[in-house]
């Protein structure tokens, strides 16, 4: 992978383009992608950018989020896309394994393969060009740094900035986790200074749910969550018929892992959904304790060293116990945590 500052020269020769992220995308991953929709839209480049699955009601208000295809509803006219694309933009996730079914698709095509990262462990070996660096606060911080270093900045109009906002805004906990830089906040300036309403974006993010989600979470906290002081662990494990009784869709469990995380001596939080077809995990620690590697070892997954996530066949029952296993195993790492 050749660093993405040689594709510049390039980026105002018109072509088609492709512009993908992980499956279910979250605000980092779709909005690091529309915000490097309406940059490159500019140039008279033709951009499609592709879903591998479905993903958040609460995103949708995104400008340019309606054209966004869903690969699992709209295979053939994506194939096409694909295929006919000279330039493939890959945001937000580390190995093709991320996108699904549009694995094979992606691996296939015979475009140019750029990434753009901050997750772990990239499969370097698949992209042509590419920009990872564990570091940035998101992968919309990193779309700013490519429009910047592209020498187009000219280009950040309202639609990129409400795009790349959402984007870093839900990435770093509104501003909260470690990853916060000064370059954040000086990009964020930059939006304000160019007219970015901040308060609306916020607004549709986050009080836009249904009422059935409220109650839901209601339930969860007292019902589906089990405290383990002497590991500063928390667990949430939430069966398939809450999901149905509360009428749960895609999105409206974003965030929930986090709630433990607010209770004193907590520092690993997880929470185990059971979606029918896999039981999905999510982990958020505090300070020393790596949930990449845990992810790995235990629920073959991984992420960022504060916020991973993996997946499991067994029924939850098993996937409780392996976990309730697996904290055990890891007693020193989590009762000797530091920041
Ligand atoms: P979330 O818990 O929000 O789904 O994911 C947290 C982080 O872990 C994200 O950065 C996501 O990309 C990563 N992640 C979530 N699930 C998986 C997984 O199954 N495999 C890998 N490799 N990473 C994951
Ligand atoms: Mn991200």
């Amino acid at each position: 992978m050749q660093p993405i500052n040689q594709i510049f020269s390039e980026i105002t020769s018109p072509k088609n383009i492709v512009i993908t992220m992980h499956q279910k995308p979250d605000g980092d991953a779709m909005g690091s992608t529309l915000g490097l929709f309406h940059f490159l839209t500019q140039f008279g480049h033709q951009v499609k950018v592709i879903s591998p699955t479905n993903w958040a009601s609460f995103l949708s208000w995104m400008p340019g989020c309606k054209d966004v295809l869903d690969y699992e509803k709209e295979q053939v006219k994506s194939d096409a896309f694909i295929t006919e694309a000279d330039w493939i933009f890959c945001l937000d996730f580390n190995t093709m394994s991320r996108t699904k079914k549009m694995e094979s698709a992606l691996l296939n095509a015979k475009a140019v393969k750029i990434l753009i990262d901050h997750h772990q462990q990239p499969q370097v070996e698949v992209f042509s060009f590419g920009a990872s660096d564990t570091s940035k606060s998101s992968t919309a911080e990193m779309v700013y740094d490519f429009i910047t270093g592209s020498g187009y900045h000219d280009k950040i109009n309202n639609e990129v900035a409400q795009c790349l906002y959402a984007g870093v805004m839900t990435d770093t906990g509104s501003f909260r986790f470690p990853s916060t830089s000064a370059n954040v906040h000086a990009m964020v300036s930059d939006f304000l200074k160019r007219g970015l309403k901040h308060s609306v974006i916020h607004e549709a993010l986050f009080d836009n749910f249904t009422e059935n989600r409220l109650r839901f979470i209601g339930n969860v906290l007292s019902n589906r969550m089990q405290l383990f002081y002497e590991y500063n662990t928390a667990l949430i494990s939430i069966p398939q018929q809450d999901l149905i009784k509360y009428d749960i869709k895609t999105g409206d469990t974003e965030g929930l892992v986090n709630y433990p995380l607010s209770i004193e001596g907590i520092k690993l939080a997880t929470i185990i959904i059971d979606r029918g077809e896999e039981r999905k995990l999510s982990f958020r620690s505090k300070g020393s304790f790596d949930v990449n590697t845990f992810a790995r070892k235990y629920f073959e997954g991984g992420g960022h060293f504060n916020a991973s996530g993996g997946q499991s066949k067994d029924s939850l029952e098993e996937v409780i116990s392996k976990f309730k296993k697996a904290i055990a195993e890891n007693k020193t790492e989590l009762s000797t945590y530091q920041f």
